[in-house]
Parts: C-alpha cells; structure tokens; sequence
C-alpha cells in the first residue's frame, strides 16, 4: 500500500485528477491559483541560499589551494567544457525540432509575459556583481555562483581551526536546505494538482499536448550526449574504450535512474569507479563527490531545452543574447541545482526568470518531470564516471 502511494504515483494521480478537474469545473479549481503559486514560491525561496551554499561548500570541500590549482582545476575544466557541450546539444536539438512552437495556446492566462532583450554588456553584469548582498535579494543567481567561487577559494587560504568552523557552518546549513528541498517536493502532488488543473482551466488541454515533442527533444539529447558525445571524449582524452567502461561500471547509472538522486547514488559510483572502472581512490574520492554537487550534463541538457519550449508555447522569440544567456543559466543552474530528485525543476525558475519567461510554464512540464528527471540523473552520474577516469589520467 505505501508503495503504491509513492511520491511519484501519488503525483500522477494528482496530474490525471488535475485535468479532469481543468476540463469540468474550471471555475472551481481557479480558485486554486494560490495553492499552485505558493508552491512555487516554496521551491524559489531556496534557491538562492542552497546555490551558495552549495557551491561554496564544494570549494572549500577542496583543502587546499594547492589542490585546486592541481586536481580542482582539471576537473573543474573538464565538468564545465562537458556541461557545456551537453547544453550545446539541447540548444541545437530544440532549435532543430522546435517543440511546442505555433502550439496556439493562449498562455497569457498563466501570467504576464515578459520579453527583455540582453546584450554583451547585460550578460557582463549578470555575472559580476557590485554588491553580493543585492545579488542575493534579487535573485542574481550567476552574481552568488561567481561571487561563492572566489570567496570560497579565498577561505581557504583562512587559518586551519576557523576553516573548520566555517566548513562545519556552510555544510550544516547545506544539509539543512537539501532536506527543506526534500520537504517541499513531498508538497509535488498538490501543487501539481493545482497547477495543472489551473493551466488546463485557463490555457485548454492543447499545451500538454504539445508535451510529448517536448519529452522527446530531451530523451534525444540525452541519449546523444550520453551515448555519443562524452564517448567520443572519453575514446580521445580518456584513451578508454568508454563502452565497456559502463558495462563495469553500470550500476551506478542505473541507481541513478531508479533513485533520480546522484547524491544518493554516489556511495555506488565511488565503489563502482574504484573496484570495477580501475579509478585511483584518491581521484575517485575527489572528482566523483564534487561531480554530484557540480557536474549534472542531464541537468543542463533538459533546461536549456526546457526554457527554450516553454518559451516557445508563450510564443515569445528569443534572440541570439538571449540564447547566450540560456546556454549560461543552465550551465549554471544544473552546478547549483542539488543531486536530489526534481532539484532541475527547482532551478529552472532561474534560467526562465534570466530572459523574462514566465515561471508558470513550469506547471505545464512538472507533468513529465519525474520520467525525465530519471533519464538526466543516469546522465549526471555517467558523466562524473567519465570524469573520474578521464581525470584519474592527467593526474599521474
Ligand atoms: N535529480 C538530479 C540529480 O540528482 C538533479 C535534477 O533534478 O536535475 O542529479
């Protein structure tokens, strides 16, 4: 019985329920508008402290300056040049199929649309930020990544016992917001349930439709990144045979998918990547928990493409700059976004807020998330595999 009423059953109940409620009493369940905003309410006020808390944490996580000018730079270079590609193969693959454009549905009922065009210069700013404070009252999530780097590195030059406190500090806090994370996603079935019956009652049931073009886009770029591109990767730098790497090493990716956790997958991908993939223990205990804090290609991948739909649906077009700025907020959303089940979903409030989509878009993908966000965490997790070995390489 418990296994039947999971989180993820009892929210496909609550999105079948919410139709049928948007097609016969779509009146009624408008009044559910506040449930359904609170709820994304609850998801974007932690944002902003679980990015800087996590990002933080994983620089001082490092030791040592020593240790980041060593292992931490490579791997930081390889974690951002893959999430790169993979957020390259999103835009592309839904530029090409375009999902969602000319669906016809009249969205304005979900919210204001916004249209804001960026330039070089607006990009600049949005990185560096003149006052962190403000970063954090207004959301600036790349300003609080940018601005957590550096302090982050520049703690740990602070002496050893007040490096300790401050670690103990920022990773209690972490561990206190991933589980606030855990809290609200218990909430998914009623705000699902308000949010879908609310966009069927104001927008008709043609935008979910369009759902399956959108789903699709995803799985393609996953399987694509997953099975082509960081093969390619590992075959040239790794100097691997990447196929039989995941014959060893499967386990994990596969935990990744029934969990759609890779923090709860990493006790696996350690054990795997040491025992079976032949990783160095030093390099694996490094690369592969900073990998599921930071390193999410799935993640990156399915925002790019999900902002890009979404937008599509709102019939707004979006220029060069603003697909500049996507390519960057999902790159950054997915390093700041947390290794639990449905932490994309979270983040992606702040790649559409970067180019002025509306957030109640969100409410119309949360219907296919659960399935997705199981594809990109095994896409997540093979990725911190391949870096772990490629890395393990250079590091000799
Ligand atoms: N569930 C993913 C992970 O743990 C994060 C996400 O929601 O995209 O890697």
């Amino acid at each position: 019985m418990r296994k039947l009423l999971s989180l993820e059953n009892l929210t496909l109940i609550a999105i079948v329920l919410g139709f049928i409620a948007g097609v016969f009493i779509p009146e009624k369940v408008k009044e559910l508008k506040l449930l359904g905003d609170v709820f994304l309410s609850l998801l974007k006020m932690i944002i902003v402290p679980l990015v800087f808390t996590s990002v933080f944490v994983a620089m001082i996580g490092l030791g040592s300056l020593r240790k980041f000018g060593d292992m931490g730079i490579k791997t930081l270079a390889y974690y951002t040049a893959t999430t790169g590609l993979s957020v390259g193969v999103g835009l592309i693959l839904v530029n090409l199929i375009d999902p969602g454009e000319g669906a016809g549905v009249d969205l304005t009922a979900g919210g204001e649309v916004r249209v804001k065009s960026l330039t070089l210069e607006d990009i600049v700013w949005n990185i560096i930020p003149s006052n962190p404070v403000k970063s954090f009252t207004e959301g600036k999530v790349l300003q609080i990544i940018f601005f957590a780097v550096l302090l982050g590195l520049a703690t740990l030059t602070v002496r050893r016992e007040k490096l300790d406190h401050i670690r103990d500090l920022f990773e209690g806090l972490n561990e206190g917001l991933i589980n606030l994370t855990r809290w609200v996603v218990k909430l998914t079935p009623l705000g699902v349930f308000a949010l879908v019956s609310y966009m069927v009652a104001t927008a008709g049931v043609g935008v979910f439709l369009s759902l399956w073009e959108y789903a699709l886009t995803v799985i393609l770029g996953l399987l694509i990144h997953a099975f082509l591109v960081l093969p390619a990767i590992a075959f040239i730098l790794g100097r691997y045979n990447p196929y039989s790497y995941l014959r060893k090493v499967r386990e994990a990716p596969l935990l990744a998918f029934s969990t759609a956790s890779s923090a709860a997958t990493l006790p696996v991908s350690m054990q795997v990547a040491e025992e079976k993939g032949k990783v160095r223990k030093e390099t694996a205990g490094f690369v592969l928990p900073l990998g599921a804090t930071v390193n999410m290609d799935g993640t990156a991948l399915y925002e790019s493409v999900a902002a890009v739909f979404i937008a599509n649906l709102y019939g707004i077009d979006l220029s060069l700059p603003q697909m500049v700025m996507i390519f960057l907020t999902a790159t950054l959303a997915s390093i700041g976004a947390a290794a639990i089940p449905g932490a994309g979903l979270v983040m992606l409030a702040l790649v559409l807020s970067s180019v002025g989509v509306p957030l109640e878009g969100i409410g119309i993908i949360i219907a296919v998330d659960r399935f997705l966000d199981m594809l990109r965490t095994a896409v997540n997790v093979w990725g911190d595999l391949n870096g772990a070995k490629i890395i393990d390489r250079f590091v000799r």
